[in-house]
């Protein structure tokens, strides 16, 4: 039987890590040819250099390594075909012939008072306005505001080393993680932490009590011993000891998004003597090798999105969403990407078990929190001090609050979920980071493997 708890992931004989590897080995053709091919996943736009960190004052953490910058389209003939002239009516979502309230009163036909330029019909590429959707799990990206947002060719920025680190970064990490602490009132929520200071003290010591754990730090040691054929998940709950399914995943989808930021800033590693980018082997060991638990919270993540996707495919390769493509053929060309994707996510069924999520104990008094705890974290993406660590700091925020939105608020035979572009680009990128992420562990690992028989 199953040694971990039907809580988290389940299958008949237990998912393992060679499992997941296995169907990346599948998805990540897929997911790459998605999110590099087609404008619709290609292209992103935010609002990333027109927000303060709500929390402090962090104008001495802005990173200036060049490395930081993010490149924006700010020339119109940049900016996909798709997405200007003519073509911009063709954008359609589900929401997108909503145009906001806001933007309505003011001027319904320019929301972006022409700011993409005269020619461009802005009505379709303005999907909405900012204001939450109760079931969102993230502040949703700007596409449908006033206030300027960017474009940005996601392939022209990689995510990759940057150099941003010290107190700044340690600041996010710390002030995301604090969100873990529910319903713990001696500990300030970040949002309650005003602007004056980094994260108070006490709860950084309780969740570092949390990774010190050495038991089970031991425990994981011996599942990685006989890596890849154990489960990769031996239960919910070794991290937060005595806490709730609930509180057990928001900390697995935290440290496995972290664990994927290192995974690529390791890959992709600048060479500072040699100028090369080129993975470092040194990075990897020192920040995930030896962190067993970092590894199968990336791997939690990839199942968990893997799922969302799947629950996903029907819908949003349903009749009622269009792609925006300028011509049918560029409509269908995506459309066929995206089911390719969806088709291998569904190819392991029940991944990962949503359904037992909120329902028992605490549970149902705890979504509620939960989702608005997720929605802290997307605010405290503005306070990261390198562009291009907020930039996909907050995609993939966005990525995993779309995961949440569509495993907890959507339910199979009801009305289709109603997404966002960005979120659905948001998601599918998460998700194609997550297999590269998985891909480049496999890679690192062999490194390892090679280096030790050799010596
Ligand atoms: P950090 O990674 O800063 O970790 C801080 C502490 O958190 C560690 O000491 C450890 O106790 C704990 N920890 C680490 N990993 C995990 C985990 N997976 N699960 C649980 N606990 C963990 N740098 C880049 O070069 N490129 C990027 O694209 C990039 N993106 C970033 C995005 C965000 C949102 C943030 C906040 C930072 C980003 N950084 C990026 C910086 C990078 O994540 C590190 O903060 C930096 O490299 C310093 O690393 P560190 O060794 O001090 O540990």
């Amino acid at each position: 039987t199953c040694p971990f708890s039907p809580n988290a992931i389940i299958d008949d004989g237990c998912v393992s890590y060679a499992t997941l590897d296995r169907l990346n080995s599948k998805v990540k053709p897929a997911v790459d040819n998605l999110v590099q091919t087609t404008d619709f996943f290609s292209h992103y736009r935010l609002n990333l250099f027109h927000k303060t960190c709500p929390f402090w004052n962090d104008e001495d953490g802005m990173c200036g390594n060049i490395a930081c910058a993010v490149e924006t389209l700010d020339n119109e003939e940049d900016i996909p075909e798709i997405w200007r002239a003519s073509e911009l009516s063709k954008l359609e979502g589900p929401r997108a012939k909503h145009p906001g309230k806001k933007m309505q009163k003011q001027n319904p036909d320019r929301p972006l008072q022409g700011k993409l330029g005269e020619d461009v019909g802005e009505s379709c590429v303005v999907e909405y306005d900012d204001e939450c959707d109760d079931r969102d799990y993230c502040i949703p990206e700007d596409e449908g505001t006033t206030s300027n947002g960017d474009y940005i060719n996601l392939l022209h920025n990689p995510e990759r080393f940057t150099g941003y680190s010290g107190q700044s970064a340690k600041s996010v990490w710390d002030a995301i993680y604090l969100e873990n602490c529910f319903k713990k009132s001696s500990f300030p929520k970040s949002a309650d932490l005003g602007v004056s200071n980094a994260p108070a003290e006490p709860a950084a010591l309780d969740f570092k009590h949390v990774l010190d754990s050495a038991g089970r730090q031991a425990q994981l040691q011996q599942q990685r011993q006989s890596f890849p054929d154990t489960p990769f998940v031996a239960n919910t709950g070794y991290e937060v000891e005595d806490e709730c399914l609930e509180k057990r995943v928001f900390y697995r989808v935290v440290s496995g998004m972290h664990a994927s930021i290192s995974t690529h800033l390791c890959w992709d590693y600048l060479n500072q003597s040699t100028g090369q980018w080129q993975p470092n082997l040194a990075c990897y060991e020192s920040r995930l090798h030896k962190f067993p638990d970092r590894i199968s919270n990336l791997y939690f993540n990839y199942a968990l999105v893997t799922r969302a996707i799947a629950k996903l495919g029907p819908y949003v390769l349903g009749p009622h969403y269009t792609f925006c493509a300028g011509d049918l053929l560029q409509d269908q060309d995506t459309r066929d990407k995206v089911a390719a994707v969806t088709q291998h996510a569904a190819s392991v069924p029940q991944i990962f078990d949503e359904s037992v999520m909120f329902v028992n104990g605490e549970g149902p008094s705890l979504k509620e929190d939960f989702r608005n705890r997720f929605r802290n974290i997307s605010r405290v993406m503005d306070c990261v001090g390198c562009d291009k660590c907020r930039l996909w700091g907050k995609i993939q925020t966005s990525g995993y609050g779309t995961a949440l939105k569509v495993l907890f608020e959507f339910h199979e035979n009801q009305r289709p979920p109603s997404l966002k572009r960005t979120e659905l680009v948001a998601l599918f990128n998460t998700y194609a980071r997550l297999s590269s992420s998985l891909a480049a562990n496999g890679k690192f690992r062999a490194m390892i493997d090679l280096r030790d028989k050799g010596s």
